[in-house]
């Protein structure tokens, strides 16, 4: 893969990298669309990284499905998939790790402790084996985007990071590789998330500035659904991860529920003036 890449860049070709965990949908497939538009190179990982999964999570489970993903990369124009084993990534003996401060505790990291450090880490030599000029994420993770952003500024690392929206199903469920685990029942109910996050932007912009009510209002409603147990929802400043008390400037509301035993996260960023006179 390196040898590739150094090659390519040597003659003057401009990379462009998504690196994912398979499983492909059409989330994956706007980040390579992207990537394709903005890059003469389109260059796809496909590892499901063992060191930001929990000793209690889905690593196992996690679903792996290479030749649909490949089909799918085919003909959406990339042009190299990165396919590395666990051993290739983590030789015996491995000891290096990445740890993003103040940024890889909160928020999922609260009940995912060590999952941001895994990300870091292996984004980190994944940058060093494919030496994009850009990479892409989705904002869907909205954390994992903001931590890259900052890890890349503070270990200097020369790679343009582009953060693309989120991809929906029509009725606002946001694509993940974990809806697949969801009955059709469980599927229904996951619409609460998105939902709660309409509801809490249409509460901020009807103007109701304090967080903590926000945050009541999208629990009560969330709630309403029996296989729904709440795991986080906070209101932070989009860039630092702060947590706010009062609505102001660029926020981001995330969320992580479980839907029976199916984790899924989602989140909104809302734009709110400072001027304005708030509750
Ligand atoms: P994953 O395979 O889950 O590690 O995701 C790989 C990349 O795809 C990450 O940058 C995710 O943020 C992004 N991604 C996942 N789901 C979506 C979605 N629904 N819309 C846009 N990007 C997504």
């Amino acid at each position: 893969m390196s040898a590739y890449s150094s090659k390519a860049r040597l003659r003057g070709r401009c990379i462009g990298f998504v690196p994912t965990m398979g499983a492909l949908h059409e989330g994956h497939l706007s980040l390579i669309r992207q990537a394709g538009k903005d890059n003469d190179l389109v260059l796809v990982s496909i590892f499901v990284n063992p060191a930001q999964f929990g000793p209690k999570e889905d690593l196992r489970k996690y679903p792996r499905t290479f030749i649909r993903d490949a089909r799918l990369c085919k003909n959406s124009g990339v042009d190299v998939i990165f396919y590395p084993g666990i051993a290739q990534m983590y030789p015996e003996g491995y000891r290096t790790y990445v740890s993003v401060e103040g940024l890889s505790d909160c928020l999922c990291g609260r009940s995912r402790p060590g999952h941001f450090k895994g990300v870091a880490t292996v984004v980190a030599k994944l940058f060093n084996i494919v030496q994009p000029d850009t990479a892409y994420f989705g904002v869907k993770d909205a954390q994992q985007s903001v931590m890259i952003r900052k890890m890349v500024q503070d270990l200097n690392i020369p790679v343009k990071i582009r953060v693309m929206p989120t991809v929906r199903e029509g009725s606002g469920l946001a694509l993940s590789s974990r809806n697949d685990y969801l009955s059709l029942n469980e599927k229904k109910d996951a619409l609460i998330l998105s939902r709660s996050l309409s509801f809490a932007e249409y509460l901020i912009k009807s103007g109701l500035k304090d967080a903590d009510r926000v945050i009541s209002a999208m629990k009560q409603l969330i709630l309403k659904k029996r296989s729904a147990k709440i795991d986080y929802i906070s209101i932070v400043d989009a860039s630092t991860l702060r947590p706010l008390k009062k609505i102001a400037g660029e926020c981001l509301i995330a969320l992580a529920v479980r839907i029976g035993r199916t984790r899924l996260i989602d989140n909104v960023v809302v734009k709110v003036s400072l001027r304005k006179d708030n509750r």
